[in-house]
């Protein structure tokens, strides 16, 4: 007999300007992410994306930014458990351990990514709102926020003209020396065009004492643990 569970990917979230098909999360998905949280140190976002996001996707080819899954990954979280999690904390003034329940809706602060590009001298640089899945991989190992930055900057680099000629077969290698040969000063401005139009994703919460009424400001620097909390 053919038993088969026939998914449905009927659900749908509008991340930017993409319009993506989901279905939520099954008891295999759950199964591996417990495993890996319970086998490993630290799940990098590679991992994250092909345990947690792919899996669910309608097009499995999609591409998408870094913080276009985060985004995503809340909307699965939404559709497959909740759109609200708990978190305790501790008061900063009176010590109180608060326990709270976070409507996830509310705590997202998102600007999608806006690229164009960005002429400095005799160089024009064009960006690509999507890096490849290996490319993105690089951001995995970066040792802290500097180098963060500076791979974040070279892999949304599509091409690069340089007096009228257009380059755009480059290795990782090659842009990288390419982009630390150039003066500071023509980086400076690069890098601040780039901050500008790169988008970003973040957590923002505050939340009064239930003792003392304080108003204490919860640091989520990255994805909370809300996923099977
Ligand atoms: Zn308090």
């Amino acid at each position: 007999m053919a038993l088969k569970y026939e998914p449905n990917y009927n659900h749908s979230a509008i991340i930017g300007d993409k319009t993506i098909y989901f279905k939520p999360w099954t008891t295999k998905n759950e199964k591996d992410y417990l495993l890996a949280i319970d086998s490993k140190d630290n799940i990098d976002n590679t991992l994250l994306f092909n345990m947690l996001i792919k899996p669910c996707l309608k097009d499995k080819n999609l591409s998408l930014t870094l913080n276009e899954q985060k985004m995503l990954m809340i909307e699965i979280r939404k559709k497959s458990i909740g759109e609200t999690f708990s978190l305790n904390f501790t008061c900063k003034k009176c010590k109180n351990v608060n326990q709270i329940d976070i409507e996830l809706d509310k705590i997202i602060k998102y600007k999608p990514d806006n690229f164009k590009s960005v002429t400095i001298d005799n160089m024009v640089f064009e960006f690509k709102n999507s890096p490849s899945e290996n490319l993105k991989a690089r951001l995995d190992n970066c040792e802290n926020s500097i180098e963060y930055s500076f791979i974040e900057l070279l892999i949304h680099i599509s091409s690069i003209e340089i007096n009228g000629e257009i380059e755009d077969t480059f290795t990782f290698n090659e842009l990288t020396e390419f982009i630390e040969d150039l003066p500071s000063s023509v980086f400076d401005k690069l890098f601040k065009e780039f901050k500008d139009m790169n988008g970003s994703l973040e957590f923002e919460l505050k939340s009064h004492c239930m003792i003392c009424n304080e108003e204490n400001d919860l640091n989520i620097s990255s994805i909370p643990n809300f996923l099977w909390t």
